[in-house]
């Protein structure tokens, strides 16, 4: 049985990607021995991360004055790199999720963290609009998109102190004006890589602003000036990476990712929207088009672990939603085909047949 994998992440990647490591883990580029077992600062390594830095700034269009760094330590650890390198007094920061909502716990380790919306009432389930940034915060920290809730910031906003922008489970998935931030960093395990890699897209000026010591590990600008090899980077998911950026530029890029994410998106909440066992709890313009969360109506609620059965039983592979929403959450990131939504979509239907 053919199965569809939306995990949440780590998830779905091209499966280029896969063959291509996977030759590459046996014997990289004819040398006779395995990517993993060269050293990250042999020639053969070096070529592979300055394509990735490459395609990097042409995929994102990224300006000059920023730097694009390779690391380890997951999104998680860019939640305190962040305030370390960049909050000297004040920070803003917009409450969207869980992740935000531990981004900003770690920035008051540092400083006046401030929040400026939350939709946590509303168990996240919409991205407040209404805000003001103080005119005074070392920078406003967003979530492009809300992993866990399924909510997602279609568009690059205007912001009055340096944006930084926690892009993990969107970056790559429609263009950026990325002249609009001043940091995005993200975990690749979406869009990019297997899990071990974590990209910054850095703009300098931004940096050395800070009074504190910072220590090295932590510092971007001797990540930068070491071009991501202060230490020994994350080797294999870095070349993987490089191969889903060439996979994503031969398909034609940003912008011919973002008309199909949007085709499968709106195929999905269509579905979603008709079929009378379910529904959406994202507010509909917030609807991120790489996590697709549903539930049942309230009237057949005790049918979710019976359609959970039914999915899973049909080779789809982790759709439960996570604990904080419950019902289901169907990840449809660059990898995921239109065939695995149809599929999807076909179990949907045929379970509201039988009911
Ligand atoms: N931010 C977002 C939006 C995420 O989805 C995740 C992981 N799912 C993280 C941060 C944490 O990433 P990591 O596990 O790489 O630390």
């Amino acid at each position: 049985m053919k199965k569809y994998n939306f995990s949440a992440g780590p998830s779905i990647l091209p499966r280029v990607t896969m063959e291509k490591t996977a030759e590459a883990i046996m014997d990289f580029n004819g040398i006779g021995l395995s990517i993993m077992e060269i050293s990250h600062r042999s020639k053969d390594f070096q070529v592979v991360i300055d394509e990735a830095v490459a395609l990097f700034k042409e995929l994102l269009d990224i300006p000059e004055g920023y730097s694009i760094l390779f690391l380890g330590g997951g999104a998680s650890l860019q939640f305190c790199m962040v305030p370390y390198n960049l909050l000297e007094k004040k920070a803003a920061y917009l409450n969207t999720g869980t992740w935000a909502n531990k981004a900003l716990k770690e920035a008051k380790l540092f400083g006046e963290a401030v929040e400026v919306a939350s939709s946590k009432e509303a168990n996240y389930s919409y991205i407040p609009k209404d805000y003001v940034v103080p005119a005074d915060a070392d920078y406003f920290h967003i979530t492009t998109n809300n992993t866990i809730f399924g909510t997602e910031l279609h568009t690059d906003i205007d912001s009055p102190v340096p944006l930084v922008a926690d892009m993990s489970s969107d970056i790559f998935s429609r263009p950026l004006d990325v002249s609009k931030y001043a940091l995005i960093y993200g975990g690749a395990q979406k869009n990019l890589a297997p899990a071990g890699v974590t990209f910054v897209i850095v703009k300098e000026d931004v940096l050395g602003k800070v009074s504190r010591p910072i220590p090295s590990m932590l510092d971007y600008r001797i990540h930068i000036k070491n071009g991501s090899m202060f230490n020994t980077p994350p080797v294999v998911p870095i070349f993987a990476a490089l191969q889903t950026l060439r996979w994503l530029k031969e398909l034609g890029g940003v912008k011919a990712i973002e008309k199909i994410n949007i085709d499968k998106a709106a195929r999905l909440y269509d579905e979603i929207d008709r079929n009378r066992l379910f529904k959406g709890p994202a507010a509909e313009e917030d609807r991120s088009f790489m996590n697709v969360c549903f539930v049942m109506e309230d009237e057949y609620k005790e049918l979710e672990p019976e359609f959970l059965d039914f999915a899973v039983k049909r080779g789809m592979s982790g759709i439960k939603g996570h604990r904080s929403v419950g019902g289901f959450r169907a990840s449809i990131y660059n990898a995921m085909p239109v065939e695995g939504v149809q599929a999807l979509i076909d179990c949907m239907q045929d379970f509201e047949k039988q009911k």
